[in-house]
C-alpha cells in the first residue's frame, strides 16, 4: 500500500495540490493523488499525468 498524502499549497490565494514524489503543482487533487501514486509506485513519471500539471 501506497501512502497518498498530495501536499495543499496557496499561492496568490490560488490552491494549489502538490506531488510529493515529483513536486509538480495540480489544480486538481483528483491528479495530484493520481500522480503520487504513479510516482511512489513506478519512481517514474508519468506524461499523460504531469501533461496535466501546473507550470
Ligand atoms: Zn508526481
Amino acid at each position: 500500500m501506497v501512502n497518498i498524502m498530495v501536499a495543499t499549497i496557496t499561492k496568490q490565494r490560488v490552491k494549489f495540490f502538490q506531488c510529493e514524489e515529483c513536486l509538480f503543482y495540480y489544480n486538481d487533487k483528483k491528479m495530484a493523488e493520481k500522480c503520487e501514486k504513479w510516482c511512489k509506485e513506478k519512481h517514474s513519471c508519468n506524461m499523460e499525468i504531469t501533461k496535466h500539471a501546473v507550470k
